[in-house]
């Protein structure tokens, strides 16, 4: 539970969450942290949210801006998937924590027809679509296998219907985009859950306020 004395009142804490599925898988660890946030990123335009606490603010930005708002500091903590840390570097940011929540896996996926592991045989050079050039190429390199990534932006599963490219690296959850889209997982690259990052120097000038909620968040967020 947070300690909300009068001292650490004034000190202003800002966490930094994406919407969707980081947002609402975060609801149950910050109710075991004692914070509530009051209103729904939903429905409001808000990007500055208030919660049952003056001094803990909620901004809602874009997935993969989460590590970047920590790192400079303008963010206290944040909460962002494994893929989106790989792919930002980390620098500034305290070791993150797994929450184990929005969990899902980075895979190798392509067209139900294509003999994926014959032409990775043959040695041919795939062109492969990605959100995650970073952990793709390093996936590929690790294999030995010589890929031309194009990087994305979105709608990843468009580009080898469309002959952009013979597969895909992306993140699967259900399995229902790949299906829909004729497309089947090939390779496993990597389980991924979502992280619990803060910014050094909070973590040093507000430790008062930011270990119970650290604190909370750990014991919570049981596998
Ligand atoms: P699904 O159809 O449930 O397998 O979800 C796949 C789609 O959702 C893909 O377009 C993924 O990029 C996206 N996706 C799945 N899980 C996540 C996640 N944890 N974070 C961000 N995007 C995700």
């Amino acid at each position: 539970m947070m300690n909300a004395t009068a001292n650490n009142q004034s000190q202003q804490l800002i966490l930094a969450l994406s919407k969707g599925r980081i947002f609402e898988e975060t609801q149950p660890l910050l109710e075991a942290a004692g914070i509530t946030v009051t209103e729904d990123p939903e429905t409001s335009r808000k990007l500055i949210l208030p919660t049952n606490h003056d001094n803990i603010k909620v901004i809602i930005v874009r997935a993969t801006d989460v590590p970047t708002y920590v790192q400079y500091g303008a963010a206290d903590f944040g909460v962002a998937g494994k893929d989106v840390l790989q792919e930002h570097g980390g620098a500034g940011l305290y070791q993150p924590v797994d929450l184990h929540i929005a969990k899902c896996h980075l895979s190798v996926a392509a067209p139900k027809g294509f003999d994926y592991a014959n032409a990775v045989r043959k040695g041919a050079r795939l062109r492969v679509a990605t959100k995650y050039a970073q952990a793709a190429r390093e996936h590929f390199a690790a294999k030995g296998v010589h890929v031309d990534i194009i990087k994305l932006y979105g709608s990843i599963e468009l580009a080898p219907l469309v002959g952009l490219s013979e597969a895909i690296v992306d993140l699967v959850s259900t399995g229902n985009t790949l299906r829909a889209n004729d497309l089947v997982e090939v390779e496993h690259i990597a389980d991924i859950s979502s992280r619990l990052v803060v910014n050094q120097a909070a973590l040093k000038l507000k430790r008062d306020i930011l270990q119970p909620i650290l604190d909370a968040f750990g014991r919570a967020s049981v596998e």
